[in-house]
Parts: structure tokens; sequence; C-alpha cells
């Protein structure tokens, strides 16, 4: 299949990955579904991927997405790895995914292109390989969230129904096929993968490459997986920083859910928080909060310490400096982290300049919010309507909205400047969870009318703009005491 009838479809497929030895990879081919039913296309992602966006709606195209066909270059495979999931070891890899290949961009980028719920593979243990239709949607919906709010993330190029059903807990449920796009799929636990097999030249073969894929200036590093690791740290440390300034609940940081290149991936049980509470876990399998909204900063770099200890042979020959190399780049994680939270707060709070007090300013700020239960979100959105105004409505805000207000003076910025940077800073909306339920609860049953509503305002969360009505309340306190999250395997 691949460049055939309509025109060029855009195939420029690589199999870099295919490269590395054997031990990282099954190859084999997705399996076919019954019959495929394109339910959504990226259009803005094709083209960015230079795909052509009316092939891919061809009887042609559909059957790619779908995995009834491949493109020519294909070397469809399933990625082996590892992962500490609630802090126990396990060897995992794609039990229902297939990696197509890497589409190399008009920039010269490389994406992977990766079909999930396309059956079963030899890491599927006792799973199906396949997926059900609900989380398929709820994936795309929150990856194209997260693009917009200007998170790094993977994102959904299609999703196909299958025309067959998968059984779950709560009995049959349509199936679907998704394709995921990532800037790559090597997780902490593809590192921990090739450290369990005991075989340093795997290692080396696996940093080479990602270094390669991903940061390529620590080739040049004077110690190369030093300033990896610092680099995977950086990256991690701002991806973190950007999830809690929104709210956002991942809901299974397991090492195999955290990727190399920084990019958030594996939209299971994620959610959004509303009344701002550290302690929010919407996840019905977390019963121990580890992955609450508060944790995880020290979740994320208890991740990185596992990442750290499979490189402690590349760091250095001798043990005792490989292990003071590991904890000093671990260590930077605090400080990266509580720069970019701070310098991401200072946006929300209007600030254009670092002042020494700020830490106290939003730590403050965020101590009320807790004590009033107000909502993360609207609280800021609030205030600069409040500085509009020139005064505070609440008060058990107004001293700490004083403070706010002298410090935003002590800056000297026309008040305009101020608001326009808090727009930049504070989404108008949040996925929130009885809007995104409502849209795939429709969609499933064939009715995309509150989904495309909710997923163009989710596209454009920045801006002064109104919301419309229903968007942008947070979750009624009946619907919120009892909504839970699923891991939708
Ligand atoms: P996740 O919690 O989605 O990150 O998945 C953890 C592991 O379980 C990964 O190795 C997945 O490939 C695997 N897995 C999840 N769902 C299925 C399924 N339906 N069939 C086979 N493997 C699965
Ligand atoms: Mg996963």
């Amino acid at each position: 299949m691949g460049d055939r009838s309509i025109g060029n479809p855009g195939w420029k497929l690589e199999a870099t990955y295919a490269s590395l030895p054997g031990d990282f990879f099954q190859e084999l081919p997705p399996q076919t579904v019954r019959e495929p039913e394109l339910l959504l296309l990226n259009e803005g992602l094709a083209q960015d991927l230079g795909l052509d966006a009316a092939w891919l709606r061809s009887g042609e195209g559909l059957a790619v997405l779908a995995g009834n066909a491949l493109p020519a270059d294909s070397r469809p495979l399933a990625q082996a790895y590892c992962g500490h999931q609630f802090g126990h070891f396990t060897m995992l890899g794609d039990g229902r995914a297939i990696l197509i290949g890497e589409q190399r961009d008009a920039q010269g980028s490389l994406w992977d292109l990766q079909y999930k719920g396309s059956g079963r593979t030899p890491y599927s243990r006792g799973g199906d390989g396949r997926a059900a239709l609900k989380p398929m949607l709820r994936e795309f919906l929150i990856s194209e969230a997260m693009h917009g709010l200007g998170i790094p993330t993977t994102r959904s190029l299609a999703v196909v129904a299958t025309g067959e059903e998968v059984l779950r807990q709560t009995g049959p449920e349509p199936g679907a096929v998704m394709l995921r796009v990532a800037s790559s799929h090597l997780r902490v636990g593809t590192f921990q993968y090739a450290a369990a097999k005991g075989n340093a030249a795997l290692s080396q073969a696996l940093l080479g490459y990602a270094i390669a894929r991903h940061y390529p200036a620590c080739a040049a590093a004077k110690n190369p997986a030093e300033a990896f690791l610092e680099a995977v740290i950086q990256a991690q440390a701002g991806l973190i920083a950007r999830w809690m300034l929104v709210g956002f609940i991942h809901g299974v940081m397991n090492t195999d859910n955290m990727t190399i290149s920084g990019e958030s991936i594996d939209y299971g049980p994620c959610a959004f928080m509303d009344a701002y509470y550290p302690q929010t876990v919407f996840s019905s399998i977390d019963h121990h909060g580890r992955y609450a909204y508060g944790n995880q900063p020290s979740i994320a770099q208890w991740n990185l310490a596992r990442l750290a200890e499979t490189l402690l042979p590349l760091l250095s020959e001798d043990e005792q400096k490989a292990l003071a190399l590991a904890n000093a780049s671990l260590r930077s994680f605090g400080d990266a982290y509580r720069a970019a939270w701070l310098a991401g707060m200072r946006g929300k709070l209007g600030l254009a300049n670092a002042h020494g007090d700020d830490q106290a300013l939003c730590d403050d700020f965020l101590e009320i919010l807790l004590q009033q239960g107000r909502d993360f979100t609207n609280s800021f959105r609030d205030l600069s309507l409040w500085l509009q105004a020139g005064s505070c409505p609440e008060a058990a805000l107004a001293p700490w909205f004083a403070r706010w207000q002298e410090r935003i003076a002590s800056e000297g910025g026309r008040l305009e400047q101020v608001r326009a940077r808090m727009a930049r800073h504070n989404p108008r909306l949040i996925p929130r969870n009885h809007r995104v339920e409502e849209a795939l609860e429709q969609a499933e049953a064939g009715n995309w009318q509150a989904w495309d509503h909710l997923l163009a305002h989710l596209r454009q969360p920045y801006g002064e703009a109104e919301v419309p009505p229903g968007l942008a309340e947070p979750v009624p306190e009946h619907l919120a005491a009892v909504y839970q999250t699923f891991c939708g395997t």
C-alpha cells in the first residue's frame, strides 16, 4: 500500500527505532479490524506532519488509520520497556500498541506514529490488546486541551471505530483504534528495561539513540550520560511545573508513563482539579493518593532517580563517582521545578519581574484558596476582573489583594498590560470533568455537538474573550464528590 492512486499522501517514514538492538522490540503488524469507521481526524496535526488530510479520509487512508494496511516504508513493531507501577517494578512493553515508524516533517523533525488498541503483542500479558472507544476519545480530547494550553504532549491524529466490541469490567463496549503522535515513545521505563537486561551495550545504544533524537547537544558534552540526565531532569521539571500551574493531575505517573522527551503521555485516569486542594485524586485505582496533585513534583523526582540508577554504569566506571554525579544531577530537580513554577505563577499574577517576596505572595494566595475551597482556575481570572474594578469583593481575600495590588504598582506597568499578561497565563477554561463526561457520552452515542463545542473552546484556552456559559464553571458539588476516573484498559 502507500503512495498509490490518490496523489502522494505525504509519507516520509523512517524506522530509526528499529535500528536499535533487537532486544528493544518485537516486529509485528497491527491486527486488522472488521469495520473501520473514521470518527476523528486531527487535520491541523496531519498538516504539521506533512500528511494529506484528504488522502487520510479516503478508503486507502482509512485502512492505514485503522491498521488494516500500512504505509510502504513502515516497519511495524511493539516496543519493550519496564516500569515501576505504583512503586512496584514490572516487565512491560507495548501490550496494545504498534509503532508504525517515524514520520519526518518539513522542519526535519521526527514523529513517532503509533497505533493504540491494535491487538495483542508478545507484551500483552493478560490483556486483549484492544482499546474501548471512550478512553480513546478521552485521550484525543485531553491531549488537544493540553496542546492548546501550550503544554508539551503526545497528540492524537485519528480515532477509528473498529466495528468490534471489547469486553470491559462493566460489559461489552464499542472498540476503537487511535493513532498517537509523539516526539518519541522513549520512557524512563525504556532505560529501566535496558538496565534490567544487564547488558551495558544495550544501555549505551539506547542512550546514544535518545541523545541523537532529543538532546543532540549532549553528544558533545564531556560526560554525555550526565548531560543527558540533566537535560531530562530539566525537561521534566518544566513539564510538571506546567501541569501544576493549570491544575492537571496525571493520575498514573508510573515510570513507564514518563517520557524522555518531556512530553506528557498516557491520558488514562487524568483529570483537572476544580477547588484548590493538593490531596486531590480522581483515579479509582490510586487508593493511597500516591499520584495526588500535590505529590506530582516529588513523584517526578522519584521517577527520575530510577532513570539515574539505570545510567550509573554510563556516568562513570568508578561506582562512587557515578553515584555522586547522579545525586548531584537529581538535586537540580528541586531548583529547576521551583524556578519554573515560580516563573509561571508570576505570569498568572501578572508580574513581569522577579522579587524576593514572590514565593510568599504565591503561597499565601494558594493558602487562602485552600481555606476557602475556591476554584483554582477561576480564582486567577477573578483576580484580573477585580484588578480592573480596583477592589476585591471577597473579604477573605481582601488583605492579600491589597498586597498584590501594591506589588503590581511597584512594577509600574499599565493595568491593561498586566491583565493581558494574566490572560496569556490563565486559561479561561480547562476540561471540566462533567463537561468531558457529557461530551464523551454523547459522542459515544453518535452525537458530536457537545464534543465539537467543547473541543473548539479547549483549543483556544487563553485570551480575554468570554467563554460560553457552562464551560468554565467548576463541576457541581454533587457530581464532584463522586467523580472517578479509570485506566481504560
Ligand atoms: P497503562 O497503564 O495504560 O500505561 O498500561 C500499562 C501497561 O499495560 C502497558 O504495557 C500497556 O501496553 C499494557 N496494557 C494496557 N491495556 C492493555 C490491553 N487492553 N491489552 C494488553 N495490554 C495492555
Ligand atoms: Mg502507559
